[in-house]
């Protein structure tokens, strides 16, 4: 989110951009073909002729600039995210994929007793990886994967927000199986939201809420008429979304995510294995006991932290060569050292306090589930 943050400010263009919506949609067929159609795959070449034929299928009354929008802006050469990206979190990956990933893979084995949750809530501290976990669900699960920041949505959409929103669900059910997935979920659904000035955004607010009200009613078999089945299959859209603020949204919008996933700090060994992926490549001289010792001064640490210290100390080498870095050749350059990663920790220090951190630790004691 930390880099979504910093990428999303100087928007021009009234419309979702293209890192804000992607797809990931099926390769291989869904394994009941007969009452899962494969929908149209946006990785392939073809993707920009079957739009006319999604735009045709809309149903009537969705605002067809606002479903082009979502469409043109789908991202088709995104860097994938896989399981394996992801250090740590074990417990909300086997979660994510018994909710998600093998209910859209397998729907005839998640029915009745099995039948997966609508929404699914990721909460914790700033960049601990909740937009990678949404991102590698969406390839995983083989899905077209619509991926919204709320923030963008209140504050750069207003007036056209509530068609967007129409849209965004009328086109998920049309390409079903889909993931929305609402970064800063916060920012939309907050208590404080539907109060004076704020007129437009609890409009968005409460159309978000009815779209997604009518798609868990349309999902539990309410809606069964042939008309509503042309529309899509609303039984395989899921609502995603992750908050680096949980105690801000309202206490009914809360209990609309039958599931609320903790997503913590990366415990010891996590840190280390994160710190393993990123020297891989390296060249470097950090020993098994300095490799522990990093790990015990980077307590508190969040991944994308971890991220940020190590790509500062990556640079040490290359500091301590000054000018002379434009004539010294690649094989020159020193290994990265421990010293190096000292001098960054004097630089780079944790987002989140202590205080903060038990501000998590409680909510997710009385709401969430921890993992
Ligand atoms: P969040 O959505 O929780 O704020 P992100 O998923 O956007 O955090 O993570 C930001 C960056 O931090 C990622 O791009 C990645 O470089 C790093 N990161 C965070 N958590 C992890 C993790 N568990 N494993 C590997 N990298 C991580």
């Amino acid at each position: 989110t930390q880099l979504q943050r910093t990428r999303r400010l100087p928007q021009r263009r009234p419309v979702a951009r293209k890192d804000t919506v992607r797809a990931h949609l099926p390769s291989p067929p869904p394994p009941d073909p007969d009452s899962h159609p494969e929908p149209p795959d946006p990785k392939s070449d073809a993707w920009a002729s079957q739009i006319p034929t999604i735009m045709k299928n809309l149903p009537r009354g969705i605002d067809e600039t606002a479903a082009q929008q979502l469409l043109n802006e789908i991202v088709i050469h995104g860097d994938e995210v896989h399981w394996d990206d992801i250090a740590g979190l074990e417990v909300a990956k086997s979660a994510l994929k018994e909710n998600v990933v093998y209910p859209f893979l397998r729907p005839d084995l998640f029915s009745g007793l099995r039948e997966p949750a609508r929404g699914i809530l990721l909460f914790g501290p700033p960049g601990t990886g909740k937009t990678m976990l949404a991102r590698a669900v969406a390839t995983e699960s083989k899905s077209t994967f619509f991926a919204i920041s709320a923030s963008s949505l209140t504050s750069k959409f207003l007036g056209e927000s509530e068609k967007l929103v129409r849209a965004l669900f009328a086109l998920a059910k049309l390409l079903a199986p889909s993931i929305i997935f609402v970064d800063e979920i916060d920012s939309l659904l907050s208590s404080r939201s539907g109060t004076g000035e704020h007129e437009a955004t609890r409009r968005i607010k409460t159309e978000f809420l009815i779209q997604w009200s009518d798609l868990q009613k349309a999902a539990a078999g309410r809606e069964t008429s042939e008309k509503d089945k042309e529309r899509g299959d609303a039984s395989r859209v899921l609502v995603l979304a992750a908050t680096n603020l949980p105690w801000a949204i309202d206490e009914a919008a809360r209990r609309r995510f039958v599931r609320r996933q903790y997503i913590p700090l990366p415990e010891p060994e996590v840190r280390k294995m994160q710190f393993r992926t990123l020297l891989r490549s390296q060249n470097h001289e950090l020993g098994e006991s300095e490799m522990e010792e990093l790990v015990r001064r980077t307590d508190g640490f969040s991944g994308s932290d971890i991220t940020a210290l190590a790509k500062d100390a990556a640079m040490g080498p290359l500091r301590s060569l000054g000018e002379k870095l434009l004539e010294t050749s690649m094989d020159e350059i020193r290994p990265i050292r421990y010293e190096d990663f000292e001098r960054s920790l004097e630089r780079i220090r944790p987002s989140v306090s202590r205080q903060g951190l038990k501000e998590y630790e409680d909510w997710a004691n009385e709401f969430g589930e921890r993992g």
